[in-house]
Parts: C-alpha cells; structure tokens; sequence
C-alpha cells in the first residue's frame, strides 16, 4: 500500500466542512462573552457613578440631589473620574429617580441599553382587569354594592372606575428622571366594530380619569416602556387598537426607558 504523506483533497474538504458547522455553534458564544463583557464594564460604570454621587452626599452633608447626580455623571471639573464614565455599547445614562424602603426620593443612574428592571405593576393591572372579568362580585363593593353588568364590563370608563377603586382611588405613579408625576392605568380596546378588547397600560401626566394623552406606553410583549423622544409629546390612544398606537410610536421615534413606578395593586 502506498504510504500518505498528506492531506487529500476529499480530506481537507471534510476537514473544513467540520470546522465550518463547528464556526456556527461557536460564533454565537463568542459574541455572548462580548456581550457579558461589554455589559460587566456598563454595569462597574454605573456603580461607580452611583457610589461617588452617595459619597459626595455624605461629604457635603446634602440631601438626594438630581443636579448633583449630574455634575457627577457629566464628570464635572473633571472632579470625579479621570474620564466620564460611558456605556460600551452606546447606551445612554440616564437619571432615574426612586423611593428608598424609608419612603424617600432618592436618584441614581441607569443604562438604556443594560438596566433592565422592569416593573411588574403594568402585568398586575392586565391581571387585576382579567380578575374583575372572571369574579365580578368580589368587586362589587367598589360598585356600590351593586351587581356588575356585561354592558357595564364593555365601557372603559366603567371598569377604570372600578379599578380605581379597588387601588384605594389611586394609580400606581410613574416617574423618570425628574419630579413630574404620571399616573399608570389601563385601557381596554372596546372602540368600533373591529374592538381587539386587548388591555394596554398607558400613563399621563393628568390626574383627570377622562383623558387619554398617553405620555408613556407600556408594550407587553417587550415588558418595556416607551416614550417620545423629546419627553414630552403624548399619543391620544382613544378609539385606537394598540397596533394603531405601536404605529404612532414607531413613526415618532418613541423609545424604550426605564422609568420608576410607585403604588400598588389589589386583587380583592
Ligand atoms: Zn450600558
């Protein structure tokens, strides 16, 4: 037999077959510990921000300051970091305010693209709503005692009230940023004769349970939040299914934040 004293070509084509499918298993990993990586980095940013703001707190002796926060962040005088602190992968850093356990204001900063916290509060509406559809009399005290009607189950006017009341008269309050408050209810699809009935959760900088200015949308099968670009833009979401209002918000550039949400909500 004639000895080899190298590859054929049918061998190096196997060869390379193998090692190209093995590419495809191994490529996606990769790209995942780029992205651990980049989101570790984001992530000793952040705590870095928030630590030499809670520093410079105690040192000054000054309640919870959001401009404080952002001459930290922005790296002012060059006083804090030897370079300003930025996201890997181009997120932005924004101020976000929160309540302490001692029911304080209190600020710190997160990533667009890498803190990911989202609030259950607008899953426990959807569910508080399917709760009242399917044991109504556990909500009739919040109707005055009265029985609840199909018809009254079809008006959104009629199962926000409701709701309302089930929430001690209150909304869960969203804030982001700044001391503006916008109040967190849901809204029921009921419009036309093409009513989807899906249940979406909006907020709006209004106290009145009548207005439909949505400042801030919840989308459900992200579990983000969106808001216009400028912060300050609304949608008016009534008489719309919520693909109408997805197509508003992605023709004015609505994007993903990560907003603060306060209050609680009740299953009778
Ligand atoms: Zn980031």
């Amino acid at each position: 037999m004639r000895k080899k004293d190298g590859f054929t070509l049918i061998e190096l084509i196997v060869v390379i077959a193998i090692l190209g499918i093995l590419a495809l298993f191994l490529v996606p990993s990769f790209i995942g510990y780029a992205q651990d990586a980049k989101k570790a980095v984001c992530d000793s940013n952040l705590t870095s921000i928030n630590r030499a703001y809670q520093a410079t707190l105690t040192k000054l002796g000054s309640d919870e300051a959001e401009e404080l926060l952002t001459d930290v962040m922005n790296n002012k005088d060059n006083e804090y970091f030897s370079t300003i602190p930025k996201c890997p992968d181009g997120g932005d850093y924004l101020i976000e305010a929160y309540t302490t356990e001692m029911g304080k204001t209190a600020y710190r900063v997160k990533c667009t693209i890498h803190s990911k916290t989202t609030s259950t509060i607008p899953v426990q509406i959807t569910d508080q709503i399917q709760d009242l559809f399917t044991n109504r009399e556990k909500y009739e005290k919040f109707n005055g005692g009265k029985a609840i009607t199909d018809t009254q189950l079809k008006s959104n006017d009629f199962v926000r009230k409701v709701l309302k009341e089930a929430n001690g008269g209150k909304w869960p309050i969203l804030t982001l940023g700044n001391s503006n408050e916008y109040y967190v209810q849901p809204y029921m699809d009921t419009f036309g004769s093409d009513a989807s009935n899906d249940i979406y959760v909006f907020a709006t900088s209004s106290k009145s349970d009548n207005y439909w200015g949505a400042s801030f949308i919840y989308e459900e099968a992200s579990g983000l939040w969106y808001q216009a670009p400028d912060k300050k833009q609304t949608i008016m979401i009534s008489g719309l299914s919520f693909n109408e209002v997805k197509e508003k918000m992605e023709k004015n550039g609505w994007v993903p934040v990560e907003p603060t949400i306060t209050g609680e909500i009740i299953l009778p």
